[in-house]
């Protein structure tokens, strides 16, 4: 479904990805997991067409997306909905508006941005809200709009990034089992970005260690955490070594 081919990012003179390789099934729950600053909301980026990698190519669903030369797919293009680390909602203007925002931009009929701003609220449970400005927000109805803004158009690939870090930890396991639900149901193929390995190997179908500007493992949680491939895997997955 994503295939990255030899990525490589330099901000200047300092290397962050390189010659990154991964594939990425259709409707697989992805995770990535990695130290702070390994570059792991870089690689969301240039999946998202946000910024461009320096070296290497990307496809989506087979199709070229991004070359790091000619080839540039413009993100509104790529099909590809983003849940950012901060929420990113436009704090002036109501929940509904921050729903429909992307709906407005790719021209839709009034009459369609509110039937899909409606079912997408049902869905995440927060109609109640619609009305509502963002500081007016409890911390998880922030994120459950963050993320009703991202697939309300459909996306085939859906990116998150830290999407539980602001949400009372009582409360984290709820909602990210909901949402895994959720994204299963739609069918979306969903790369998230945690810091927290429990939540990363309790949500994933299979995990990925950012490490060292690549990925250092690929595998199902079980395996991950049984047989790691290094010791500086299993380091960072808490093992004593
Ligand atoms: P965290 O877990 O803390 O969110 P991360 O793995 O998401 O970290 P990135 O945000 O991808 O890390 O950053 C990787 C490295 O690239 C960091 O050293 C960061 O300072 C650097 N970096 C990121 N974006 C830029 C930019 N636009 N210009 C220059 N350097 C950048
Ligand atoms: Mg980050």
């Amino acid at each position: 479904m994503l295939k990255a081919e030899r990525i490589s990012k330099w901000f200047g003179q300092q290397r962050v990805l390189e010659d990154l390789n991964v594939e990425v099934e259709r409707s697989e729950f992805f995770v990535i997991l990695g130290p702070s600053g390994e570059g792991k909301s870089t690689f969301l980026n240039i999946v998202a067409g946000l910024i461009r990698p320096t070296k290497g190519r990307l496809f989506i669903e087979g199709e070229l997306v991004d070359d790091s030369q000619v080839v540039y797919v413009p993100p509104e293009r790529r099909g590809v909905g983003y849940v950012f680390q901060s929420y990113a909602l436009y704090p002036h203007m109501t929940a509904y508006d921050n729903i429909a925002f992307p709906l407005k931009m790719a021209k839709w009929s009034k009459r369609d941005i509110e039937k899909a701003v409606r079912e997408v609220a049902e869905m995440l449970n927060i109609t109640e809200v619609l009305h509502k400005k963002p500081h007016q927000l409890s911390g998880g109805q922030r994120q459950r709009v963050a993320v009703a803004r991202a697939i309300v158009k459909r996306p085939r690939l859906l990116l998150m990034d830290e999407p539980f870090s602001n949400i009372d930890p009582a409360l984290r396991e709820g909602v990210r089992s909901e949402l895994k639900r959720l994204v299963k149901k739609l069918a979306i193929t969903t790369i998230m970005v945690t810091h927290d390995r429990e939540e990363g190997f309790s949500i994933a179908d299979r995990v990925a260690v950012l490490m060292g500007g690549k990925f250092a493992q690929v595998a199902p949680p079980d395996e991950l955490y049984k047989k790691p491939c290094c010791s500086k895997v299993a380091r960072f997955l808490g093992h004593n070594v």
